[in-house]
């Protein structure tokens, strides 16, 4: 198929090594991982394999890792996990975070538990100045995402997690955008709740997981059987976690700059050709991410348009794209308005190639010069 996928946020395609890894588990190794007979002693070990794994990939243990079925799910119970019934300390987390953070904040809201909403600089970045400013010793959690999703901006986690600290408070990163992005360690950051999905880095979807620090005082996800150590119940998904390789973290730095390569001339062809538009987010992305915002243009148009030519790109998330007003993102890093409703995001993965890259820019002019 001629069809470009330039929509790499939104999820990833499955590496073809972790689908075989998959097979197996899927088909004749099909026993129960918690049973203690012998045939339920290879899903059982694969289990075990894949979670140091991937725990290596963050510098964590693996008994900090937690599986679950995918950010939304890590994001819910880092928020909700950590309620205590009485305990109505703040919850401090930032205006751009993904939905699955937002609406599980308002959620608690409406059960009394109040939580503050940082605002960010024009970059996207939520400061250390933002937060020190409205902490107090009376805040229970900092939840601040490592990487934004709609415009790439990562987030000075590492400064966050001390102020949290030095108040007493947990720190959480929504760090979905960001595992198998860019080096990540949880020990250098400070961090003590880590979400991540497999989906974003090339692994299948439904899974994901939530990183939690030893010692982490927070309820169990799901009651029921034993697993995931008696914090998230029902039957592991073993080919899921399986096929949840850690191997764009061997590989991020060489794609990362190859990605960069691809922005250049990406930007570089809407430049030539004259297109007023700004870039979104600030200097530190993630690689690959370009969300830019195009003077008079309608970000809503364009997606349609280029989806006619066979070419997917994304206005936002995937989450904002029933709703086609400006996102809650563009609006709180302040785009004004003849580019807001013009914004779009193109995020390039490490399958497409150059010429892609210019394809997509070279169609975007051809359909806002056709209607200009
Ligand atoms: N957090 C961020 C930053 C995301 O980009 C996404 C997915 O778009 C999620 C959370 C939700 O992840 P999942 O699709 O695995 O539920």
């Amino acid at each position: 198929s001629s069809m470009i996928y330039a929509d790499n946020a939104a999820t990833t395609k499955l590496d073809k090594d972790a689908l075989e890894a998959m097979i197996p588990w899927l088909q004749d190794e099909y026993g129960n991982a918690s049973q203690p007979y012998s045939f339920s002693r290879k899903p059982k070990k694969a289990l075990a394999e894949a979670r140091a794994l991937i725990a290596s990939c963050i510098g964590a243990q693996p008994e900090e890792i937690f599986f679950t079925s995918g950010g939304t799910e890590s994001d819910n119970w880092a928020i909700k996990g950590l309620l205590q019934y009485g305990d109505f300390r703040d919850t401090i987390t930032s205006q751009i975070e993904h939905h699955a953070i937002l609406q599980a904040c308002q959620a608690i809201e409406r059960l009394g538990y109040p939580v503050t909403y940082l605002p960010v600089n024009q970059q996207g970045g939520v400061t250390s100045e933002a937060l020190s400013r409205i902490i107090t010793d009376n805040t229970k959690l900092v939840s601040v995402m490592m990487a934004n999703n709609e415009i790439g901006t990562v987030e000075p986690i590492e400064e966050l997690a001390r102020i949290a600290h030095a108040h007493g408070a947990l720190i959480h990163t929504d760090a979905v955008q960001a595992v198998g992005h860019i080096p990540i360690d949880v020990n250098a950051l400070g961090v003590d709740l880590l979400s991540a999905s497999a989906h974003k880095f090339n692994g299948p979807k439904g899974i994901g997981f939530l990183y939690i620090r030893r010692g982490t005082s927070i309820h169990p996800f799901a009651d029921g059987g034993a697993q995931e150590f008696g914090m998230r119940a029902g039957t592991e998904n073993v080919a899921a976690i399986v096929g949840a390789l850690k191997k764009n973290c061997d590989h991020m730095v060489e794609i990362g700059a190859r990605l960069h390569k691809l922005e250049q001339v990406f930007l570089g062809t809407l430049q030539q050709a004259g297109i007023d538009f700004v870039r979104n987010g600030s200097e530190n992305r993630v690689p690959g991410n370009i969300s830019i915002s195009i003077r008079g243009a309608s970000g809503e148009m364009l997606l349609h348009r280029l989806d006619l030519k066979g070419i997917a790109i994304s206005t936002g998330s995937a989450c904002d794209s029933v709703n086609p007003q400006v996102s809650h993102v563009i609006q709180a890093i302040g785009v004004p308005n003849e580019y807001a409703e013009g914004t779009i995001r193109v995020s390039f993965g490490r399958d497409n190639q150059v010429e892609e890259a210019r394809d997509v820019a070279n169609a975007i002019i051809c359909i806002l010069n056709s209607k200009l």
